[in-house]
């Protein structure tokens, strides 16, 4: 989208141990040989590689994501990673309302708006993820489903500066698969014009970007969608070969 600086973010969900380490370095190093001149990106890495990459990241232009934090900011609730504490570990990003948290953990959008908030209040930009199921799509649900994603799952206040959206239709994450290019230009056309009914003019300048299945060999045609101001990326972005050639299509 003209005035847009696209970014290529990464998710590595639960996968990565300091064996994966290089692959960090990698993906930092290809950054740093002028890919960043042309996109931004971030790297979402399992909480416990935060610290590790973040030390290995801060030297180069990508930066370091969490996958979820909790709503609150501190207190009884084992297991769970506040934001506060994603931003003390190095993170800059953090994804909220993925569809793997969405579906495995019951979040609502409520929960994820939550979330959002959380964020923000501890400094760091919000990626919160919409997109429909394949029986969502098939009963010609979607536009009416990330109608309502969105509104419940963003708050009031986002901005280009707080917050990135990114549809994830969940059919197409980790299968293969993905939406013709119509249908990611529809789908991103709505997202924006919903955006505006939430956050009014600061809709025409926040980063939407496309996730679900996004490799080197798909990046040039979904990425040169109208509308796509980026990618979310799991599998492909475990490889640092993978992840940057996803971004030399910018
Ligand atoms: C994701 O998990 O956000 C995702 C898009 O996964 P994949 O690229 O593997 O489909």
């Amino acid at each position: 989208t003209k005035g847009i600086k696209p970014l290529v973010a990464g998710n590595w969900k639960m996968n990565g141990t300091a064996a994966s380490l290089p692959e960090v370095r990698s993906i930092g190093n290809g950054f740093m040989r002028g890919l960043d001149a042309e996109c931004d990106a971030v790297l979402c890495v399992p909480a416990t590689l935060l610290t590790r990459a973040h030390q290995i990241l801060s030297a180069t232009p990508v930066k370091c994501g969490g996958q979820d934090c909790h709503a609150r900011p501190s207190g009884a609730h084992t297991g769970d990673i506040s934001a506060e504490m994603l931003k003390d570990a190095g993170a800059s990003h953090v994804i909220v309302g993925h569809s793997e948290r969405r579906a495995d953990h019951g979040e609502s959008d409520a929960v994820v708006r939550a979330k959002a908030e959380a964020a923000w209040l501890a400094g760091l930009v919000a990626i919160v993820c919409v997109g429909e199921t394949r029986a969502e799509r098939d009963a010609g649900e979607t536009l009416a489903v990330l109608s309502r994603q969105l509104a419940g799952s963003v708050p009031e206040g986002a901005s280009s500066k707080n917050t990135i959206i990114a549809y994830e239709p969940v059919w197409a994450i980790g299968t293969g698969l993905t939406p013709s290019s119509d249908d990611v230009a529809a789908a991103h056309a709505h997202l924006r014009a919903e955006l505006g009914r939430i956050v009014g003019e600061a809709a025409a300048t926040t980063r939407i970007l496309y996730g679900g299945s996004v490799k080197p060999s798909n990046a040039v045609e979904l990425l040169g969608i109208e509308n796509v101001d980026g990618a979310l990326v799991g599998g492909a972005s475990l490889k640092a070969g993978d992840f940057l050639g996803i971004a030399e299509a910018y």
